[in-house]
């Protein structure tokens, strides 16, 4: 039979595995939100991508417009002028005239026009250049964090089996009456039944114990359980890494 003491380590090593335990539950909480913002980080990247193109589509389809309006106008343009020596009164000379003015000042219009919209589609070009480059840096970087973030969440799930698997094996170390004690406050908490005191706190439920208690718990030769959360209290030191990253 163990004696407290002896128990006392099991318990240590037992509270150890639960604290990894949490961390890994922890990361297999976290990380699937955290890719989940990443996914929609470069959705919104690729929309304002999307944008910007159909901006510069919607240029370049609008300056093919102007082009084919001033074709048709110049073209207008020079089918009249052959009219010329066809003209027989005064009146429709006049006409002719005012319909060659027209059409040159639509012409001029739209050339006006077409200036600005080359002038645009030139400055979309480069922005859209410049804004599609980095949009590459930045989803390459969003896509390698979650591919980091989806790993973890992989080796998380197969550490978790395995120390899930070591508590276990560690169970039957201890005496009896512990074991059930263990089981007991187990049930009734839920994520451990075994908390560190990190100075005079217990790291169950962040109490202070009275230094007297504090200097007994850290003796480790005895079974003594926090007054607030009923966990039982045990002392390591805190500074060790808790678990290797693989
Ligand atoms: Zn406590």
């Amino acid at each position: 039979m163990s004696s407290a003491k002896e128990d006392i380590q099991y318990l240590i090593e037992l509270v150890r595995k639960d604290l990894m335990i949490k961390e890994k539950k922890n990361i297999l909480y976290l990380n699937p939100l955290k890719i989940k913002e990443i996914v929609e980080k470069i959705l919104v990247l690729e929309e304002a991508l999307n944008e910007k193109d159909e901006l510069l589509k919607k240029m370049e389809k609008e300056e093919r417009h102007l082009n084919s309006i001033i074709e048709e106008d110049s073209d207008k343009i020079q089918k009249k002028k052959t009219e010329e020596n066809s003209i027989k009164t005064n009146a429709a000379y006049q006409a002719w005239e005012h319909e060659i003015q027209y059409l040159a000042s639509k012409v001029e219009m739209h050339e006006e026009r077409m200036f600005g919209v080359l002038e645009e589609i030139d400055k979309g070009k480069k922005e859209l250049s410049l804004f599609s480059d980095d949009v590459e840096v930045r989803k390459e970087k969003l896509m390698l964090e979650k591919s980091e973030l989806e790993k973890d969440v992989e080796n998380s799930k197969k550490r978790l089996d395995i120390i899930e698997d070591e508590k276990l094996r560690i169970l039957p170390h201890l005496s009896e009456k512990i074991r059930k004690e263990y089981q007991k406050i187990l049930n009734a908490k839920g994520d451990t039944a075994i908390a560190n005191l990190s100075g005079d706190v217990c790291q169950g439920c962040f109490s202070r114990m009275p230094p007297q208690k504090a200097h007994e718990v850290r003796r480790n030769n005895k079974i003594i359980t926090c007054e607030f959360c009923g966990r039982i209290l045990v002392y390591y030191p805190e500074k060790e890494k808790i678990e290797n990253h693989e």
